[in-house]
């Protein structure tokens, strides 16, 4: 019997899509799916785990204290008793800012090998896909052990509904604040309501191409008439055009939306190891020599500032 446990993220009192891609991921090889929720349950959130097929649901609801409930050390405390409690033997969490912080000290404790970056996982097998050498190349990774640990690409699998009925588990426990890692303070990104990266459907991003920081205003008209993330490459980042969360690749997010538009961006390794795996990649770019023009779906080749006002007139 493979049970497995998956560390759910929320945001604004929901669940997160990618959370509900990492259940579908988890359900096509595991026996039984229990959903570890750290903030607290509602009606809601049991309907919405229910329909994507978790069949327990554990409410690990910590103290709402923010140098608490944030506290990672503290998570994976709480992951570790609902493990062992429930003799989880697959533990999934999302490889997102979040889960990079958590399943590394819930591997730690559990003694666990851990894989992060999973595209793909069988925890039947045990196996896991993920990208290396800043996505040159994927690997097939097999994992052994009792307890078994991924932490999967956010947006790597999209949620597919699987209703089943759920039964819900309230464990409660002490919250114990180590005292060598005290939260001291957490300052939230501005967003300015913009989607997550992580989270997107569709990204349209922009590099050295676009010149200046005004010039990126296009990036964002293009974004809202697309319902899509803006992002940018390093030299557009270096540049201070935008903050660094908008930036993708091997030392920025890593994504895998439905769709990647690369404007104005040529395709360095580094930037492709943070989006190789979009499922369409398009390439607005005036010189077709490009790594990004050669590695893409469909490419549109010109100015840049011709081709994204037309774009918008068009939609
Ligand atoms: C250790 C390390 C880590 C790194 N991490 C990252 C990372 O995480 N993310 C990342 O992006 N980079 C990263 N880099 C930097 C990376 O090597 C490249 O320098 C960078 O990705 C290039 O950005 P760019 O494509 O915007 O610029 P360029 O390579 O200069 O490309 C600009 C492109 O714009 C096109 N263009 C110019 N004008 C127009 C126009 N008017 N219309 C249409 N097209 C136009 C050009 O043809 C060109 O293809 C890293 C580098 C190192 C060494």
């Amino acid at each position: 019997m493979k049970q497995a446990g998956i560390v759910i993220e929320m945001e604004n009192g929901r669940v997160k899509e990618t959370s509900l891609g990492m259940i579908t991921l988890a359900g096509r090889t595991a026996d039984s799916l229990t959903a570890m929720v750290m903030s607290g349950i509602t009606d809601d959130i049991t309907d919405h785990l229910s329909e994507y097929g978790v069949h327990t649901i554990v409410d690990l609801s910590l103290p709402d204290a923010p140098e608490i409930r944030r506290n990672p050390a503290v998570q994976a405390t709480a992951v570790v008793h609902a493990a062992r409690e429930l003799k989880l033997d697959r533990i999934l969490g999302l490889s997102s800012p979040e889960g990079k912080d958590l399943l590394p000290r819930v591997a730690a404790l559990l003694d666990a090998p851990l894989i992060m970056d999973c595209v793909d996982a069988d925890l039947k097998t045990g196996t896991a896909t993920t990208s290396q050498y800043s996505g040159k190349m994927m690997a097939k990774i097999q994992l052994t052990g009792e307890i078994l640990m991924f932490g999967v690409r956010p947006n790597a699998v999209l949620p597919e509904s699987k209703p089943v009925p759920a039964k819900t588990i309230a464990m409660t426990m002490d919250a114990v604040v180590p005292e060598n890692i005290i939260l001291l303070s957490r300052d939230e990104a501005d967003t300015e309501g913009r989607q997550s990266l992580a989270e997107a459907d569709i990204i349209i991003a922009g590099g050295r191409g676009l010149k200046n920081k005004d010039n990126f205003s296009l990036i964002f008209d293009c974004a809202e008439k697309l319902n899509a993330a803006p992002a940018a490459s390093r030299v557009a980042v270096d540049e201070g055009w935008v903050p660094y969360a908008f930036q993708v690749g091997q030392t920025g997010e890593k994504v895998s939306p439905q769709v990647y538009i690369a404007c104005g961006i040529s395709g360095s390794i580094q930037h492709f190891a943070g989006m190789k795996t979009a499922k369409m990649i398009i390439a607005v770019n005036k010189d077709e020599n490009t790594a990004m023009m050669a590695n893409c779906d469909y490419q549109v080749q010109g100015d840049l500032f011709a081709i994204l006002p037309e774009i918008m007139r068009q939609l």
